[in-house]
């Protein structure tokens, strides 16, 4: 099925906005609607990818909460949150862990326009000992009714949502080139663009065929598969 000119610089246009270095971090997040919900916010927000931990690894299924948007948003899933914590790190990530302990800070002390991280805990248990001892500094979000936390999901929302005002606010939240380079832009419009084919390269192990201005792909492509955009 070919590439409808439309759809092609919608994903185009959607992608130069997304953000590389803003990204949340759940751990062990068990309801398949909390998880659907984050998602949703990422796309929303303009979230490249985001990162989960699962509880024995189990990953929860998407629903309809999260209208499409998994595929928009890759998910990376981290053996446990000392592996992902490690590796955000490494990339230049500050961590921001959310919790309700009093030696929190309020999230409207910090600027969110470097590379960030939101690091979200469980439905019931929240951010375990271990992720709030590695993480450069702990956020709440004050709250003034009479129960104690807010849904996860609502509270991963308020948050990228900030960064976003802050980053919109210094005019430097469109610029795809300070935030996703041109190997990851072209790597992701092949892969929004043509999952199917994506998947064939990745499982052959081959790299992906060149676009034409138009999307079209400009290699001729085994016959006896048929693709899907
Ligand atoms: N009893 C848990 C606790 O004490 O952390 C409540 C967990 S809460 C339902 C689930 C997650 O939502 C938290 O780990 C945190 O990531 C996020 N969250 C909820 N309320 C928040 C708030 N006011 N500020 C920041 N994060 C919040």
């Amino acid at each position: 099925m070919p590439l409808l000119p439309r759809r092609f610089e919608k994903i185009k246009s959607v992608l130069k906005r997304r953000m590389s270095n803003l990204t949340i971090l759940t751990e062990e997040i068990e309801k398949p609607h909390n998880l659907s919900a984050i998602l949703r916010t990422c796309d929303a927000v303009g979230v490249l990818e985001a990162h989960a931990v699962f509880k024995e690894n189990r990953i929860p299924t998407f629903n309809s909460t999260a209208q499409g948007s998994q595929k928009w948003v890759k998910l990376n899933k981290h053996e446990s949150i000392e592996a992902a914590i490690k590796s955000l790190k490494e990339m230049g990530f500050k961590l921001y862990g959310t919790n309700l302990h009093n030696d929190a800070k309020d999230y409207r002390m910090f600027d969110y326009r470097g590379a960030t991280a939101f690091v979200m805990g469980a439905e019931k248990w929240g951010l375990s000992k271990s992720a709030s001892a590695l993480v450069d500094e702990s956020i709440f979000i004050p709250m003034r009714g009479m129960v104690q936390s807010l849904n996860v999901s609502v509270a991963s929302a308020a948050l990228l949502f900030e960064a976003l005002r802050q980053r919109e606010e210094s005019g430097n939240h469109t610029d795809s080139k300070q935030s996703i380079n041109e190997h990851l832009y072209k790597k992701t419009l092949f892969e929004w663009c043509y999952p199917e084919v994506a998947d064939w390269c990745k499982s052959n192990g081959r790299d992906y065929p060149n676009l034409s201005s138009d999307g079209e792909i400009i290699e001729n492509l085994p016959r006896t598969k048929k693709f899907h955009c």
